[in-house]
């Protein structure tokens, strides 16, 4: 009798580790295409703590490079696959990431938040920096990182699941199920204006896919309700993408980059888009009794401490200023944080 009350208790307990304290990753998965799979990862299930809690995922914001560490090798082995990271720069350039993967570290092009990154970071006291890149040599890979700066990747590898980091910028995740071709891009604003999407199809069509084939689906990214810029900035975007000017809530001009997004989409022959919406809506509700997020909105003082609260003020579920399930760059700023983490939104196919 003892032994069962002990364990309801442990299952209520409010814990992002299991007993060995090893991260369990809270993850939302999304089937896109046959035997492909989109997961976006949330606030809950790792180690992180403090600004960066619980589940950050991202190196370069100054979270405790372990943690970091913990929480990637835990969502590695829940998504059954090698996690593929770039170092992102808000650029429109796309990699193969094919043509060095073997030879790079696990996790791919980004160092950053690993022991080797925090080392390098120690010795350059510049975190993003690209240290000298490997040869194609055993003995390169754990003596010299190689670090890609993208904000495109595209595999044919079945096992490689393609990660773009986001905290209000839009990861869109694209399969062709013809080819077995995947991409990914991480679309903010200046990533947009710079063409990522196209550089993303371009190199999955030279990989042997066809925009026709290529089904896409939009992660989640800020609103155009809550993305305030100002009209300057508006007003630049909207010659490149009409149509995506809006008046946010909070009384100034913003821009809808998901609507950006779709707009290059269909200019580059994408037109096969999944809805993430319903299932991320669903998940939200769902959350509503979690303790773990619960905890987080209690502490994180980036909003009302009562999660009902939060999830009664939720218009958009994929908006990630609203929604206490995602990392919020905009969110965090406004509470007066200078650093935030980042979720990843992957695709892989097995
Ligand atoms: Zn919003």
């Amino acid at each position: 009798m003892s032994e069962i009350d002990e364990t309801i208790l442990d299952s209520n307990q409010i814990s992002s580790t299991d007993k060995a304290g090893r991260p369990i990753p809270v993850t939302i998965p999304i089937a896109l295409a046959p035997g492909v799979t989109v997961v976006y990862t949330t606030r809950l299930g790792g180690l992180s703590t403090g600004d960066f809690g619980n589940l950050n995922l991202g190196g370069k914001s100054g979270d405790d490079p372990e943690a970091v560490l913990s929480n990637r090798i835990a969502l590695a082995e829940a998504v059954g696959a090698r996690l593929s990271l770039v170092s992102q720069v808000h650029s429109g350039r796309a990699v193969d990431v094919d043509e060095a993967f073997e030879i790079n570290t696990p996790f791919g092009f980004d160092v950053s938040g690993t022991r080797t990154g925090a080392t390098a970071a120690e010795a350059t006291g510049e975190p993003t920096e690209p240290t000298m890149p490997a040869e194609a040599s055993a003995e390169a890979t754990d003596a010299a990182p190689h670090v890609v700066e993208a904000d495109g990747q595209v595999t044919a590898q079945t096992g490689v699941a393609l990660g773009m980091f986001a905290a209000d910028c839009l990861p869109v995740l694209f399969a062709d199920p013809v080819s077995g071709v995947i991409g990914a891009a991480h679309c903010g604003r200046r990533g947009l204006e710079r063409g990522v999407i196209q550089s993303t199809v371009d190199l999955m069509a030279a990989k042997g896919a066809k925009p026709e084939n290529i089904v896409a689906t939009l992660g989640p990214c800020i609103c155009g309700d809550c993305y305030e810029v100002g009209d300057e900035i508006a007003d630049t975007f909207v010659k490149r993408f009409p149509l995506t000017k809006t008046a946010t809530r909070f009384g100034g001009a913003g821009i809808d980059i998901a609507e950006a997004a779709r707009i290059d989409l269909a200019f580059a022959g994408v037109h096969r888009i999944v809805d993430s919406v319903p299932r991320i809506h669903a998940a939200t509700e769902y959350l509503e009794e979690d303790a773990e997020l619960a905890e987080l909105c209690r502490t994180d003082g980036e909003g009302p401490a009562e999660l009902s609260e939060r999830i009664a003020a939720i218009r958009h579920s994929m908006c990630t200023l609203e929604n206490p399930l995602w990392y919020s760059h905009r969110r965090a700023a406004k509470a007066g944080k200078r650093h935030e983490g980042r979720l990843l939104a992957l695709i892989v196919r097995h």
